[in-house]
């Protein structure tokens, strides 16, 4: 990665440039190497040590791990937008690996339940599970559902990019198909069974997006589930190769990339953006400025006071509000993974109560409580590279759900020093995950060479999410209902992009990254693809 990013605490910027991005993120790099494409010279300024935002990946003790990317869907068809713009702002370079065709699996107590990839074989493998006449009727009803919800979203997205005046005009129009499904995930399935089993297992990714069927939107849901219908991809080489593909197509056009580079502040001249002023005090200008930091960092932080005053900016925080935070445990085996065969399907692990809101709520309100959710991904199981790249060595992290406010005390103090309290906190939980994983695979009880436990605070501190949020904003019903989510600012010149825009997970970063770069070109980008 050396020569394809400097440090801002080493080397100085110079030159001008068409454009600052704040934040590497899947968004700004996005829009980074469209707007390369078409020419300009773009700079990205990346507040952490390591480029990518939630791509990156982190070393200790000779293994790697991702952060936030564990599988993707819809990016091996070569006819989907998603495989088609990783094409283009990767210059066809990056590459990706099927995972299998169970690509999900869900335990509940001693049943397990296996997504699928493909529609109808999700429907045949869950009717194993469901018999009756009326379950697998709704199953036929709910995958429908699922396509035409998505379907409906094409032109609620687009609105996304229109100027004011035609959002004025248009957009509600534009908008309101989909928002016909604005509703809550558990309202809409309630609509199509009384089973409750059923929704339960309909519902079991829901910690891909952040939130229990009572308060998650149905058009979260539906996007979701419909990017993995036909099955979960990696990226060949590891999550890293996300950036590394798409930075040389920045730099062609003379771009770059400084990562130690926070910026304190967006300048805003006759509410027109100038400029970025940056912690140290120093001023970079350009005539166009794109935020990939998040809203919250945006309209809360960035944004200088008079403008903040004069937009209202803080009136938009009574809409919508930030998603949970996680914790995550990343561990290393010194053993090969045909050695251990853990496969590559992610598992989702649930108590027995088929309850995800009831189990959530009591979760939150008590952390002794039993876990509402754990994840566990086989990373290195899903690269065909990684046994060149760590022979002999295997990895696996396991997440799940954590409220900010469990750890804020400790936010103030420094990373890795935040005392005995929070290390015996983390340690506990450690321990609550790894017993969790013992249970699906006694063989590796004794096995475990290294691991790491982070916090939200993590979050906050390498991706600068100010609530260590998970996701960004949560997925509400509200979130969707906000017209301020867009690619345009109150302020001229200056852009929004990444996960809030559109909607959390590397395809909707991706989205926004196209349509931010086609607000700022005025040009049709999607021809490009
Ligand atoms: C644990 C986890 C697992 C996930 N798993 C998946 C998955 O399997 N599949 C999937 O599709 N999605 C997954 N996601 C979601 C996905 O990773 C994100 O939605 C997406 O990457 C967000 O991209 P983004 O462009 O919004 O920017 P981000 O990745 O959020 O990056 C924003 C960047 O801005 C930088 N920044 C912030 N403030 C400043 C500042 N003031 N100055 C300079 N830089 C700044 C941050 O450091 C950060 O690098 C996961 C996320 C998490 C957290």
């Amino acid at each position: 990665m050396s020569n394809l990013t400097k440090s801002y605490k080493q080397d100085k910027v110079t030159g001008n440039f068409d454009a600052i991005i704040i934040g590497s993120g899947l968004g700004g790099l996005t829009t980074a190497a469209f707007l390369a494409k078409e020419g300009k010279k773009v700079l990205v300024l990346e507040q952490h040590y390591t480029a990518g935002g939630f791509t990156h990946v982190f070393n200790r003790r000779g293994y790697e791990w991702d952060v936030g990317l564990h599988y993707i869907g819809e990016v091996n068809r070569e006819q989907n937008d998603l495989t088609k713009m990783f094409k283009y702002v990767t210059d066809g370079n990056l590459k990706w690996a099927e995972m299998d065709p169970v690509y999900d699996k869900l335990f509940f107590g001693n049943e397990v339940y296996d997504f699928v990839a493909g529609p109808e074989e999700f429907k045949v493998e869950l009717k194993k599970h469901f018999t009756a006449s009326e379950d697998q009727e709704a199953i036929d009803k709910y995958v429908d559902l699922i396509y035409a919800t998505q379907r409906s979203q094409k032109l609620y997205f687009a609105e996304k990019v229109l100027p004011v005046f035609l959002s004025n005009l248009f957009g509600n129009w534009m908008r309101k198909k989909a928002l016909q499904q604005n509703k809550t995930t558990e309202e809409v399935l309630s609509g199509l069974t009384k089973n409750k089993k059923l929704i339960a297992v309909l519902t079991g990714q829901y910690g891909d997006y952040g939130l229990a069927p009572s308060k998650s939107s149905f058009m979260m849901h539906a996007m979701l589930v419909k990017h993995y219908m036909k099955g979960g991809n990696y990226p060949i080489g590891g999550a890293s190769q996300i950036f590394e593909t798409i930075a040389p197509v920045i730099q062609k056009t003379g771009g770059e990339i400084f990562t130690n580079a926070m910026v304190k502040e967006i300048i805003v001249k006759n509410n027109k953006a100038v400029g970025v002023r940056m912690i140290d005090g120093k001023e970079i200008l350009a005539p166009i400025v794109v935020s990939n930091a998040g809203i919250v960092n945006t309209y809360k932080h960035l944004l200088p006071e008079t403008e903040r005053k004069e937009h209202n900016t803080d009136d938009m925080f009574k809409h919508v509000r930030p998603s949970v935070g996680h914790v995550c445990l990343y561990i290393g085996i010194n053993k090969s993974n045909d050695e251990l065969k853990l496969g590559k399907a992610n598992y989702w692990i649930f108590p027995d109560n088929y309850d995800h809101d009831k189990n959530l709520d009591a979760f939150i309100a008590n952390p002794d409580a039993e876990l509402p959710v754990v994840y566990i991904s086989f990373p290195s199981s899903k690269d065909p590279d990684w046994e060149r790249r760590f022979p002999g060595k295997t990895t696996i992290e396991i997440i799940s759900p954590a409220p900010f406010e469990w750890y804020q005390e400790w936010q103030d103090k420094r990373w890795k020093k935040r005392g005995a309290e929070y290390d015996a906190l983390k340690e506990k939980f450690a321990q609550r995950l790894l017993e969790t994983l013992y249970k699906k695979h006694p063989n590796l009880r004794g096995q475990i060479d290294f691991y790491e436990f982070s916090t939200p605070l993590s979050t906050q501190h390498f991706a600068n999410y100010q609530y260590g949020e998970l996701y960004g904003l949560d997925h509400t019903t509200e979130r969707f209902n906000q017209k301020f989510l867009r690619v345009n600012t109150p302020v001229k010149n200056l852009f929004l992009t990444g996960q809030d825009v559109i909607s959390c997970g590397i395809g909707g970063a991706l989205f926004s990254g196209l349509l931010t770069a086609m607000a700022i070109t005025k040009k049709n980008l999607l021809s490009r693809i």
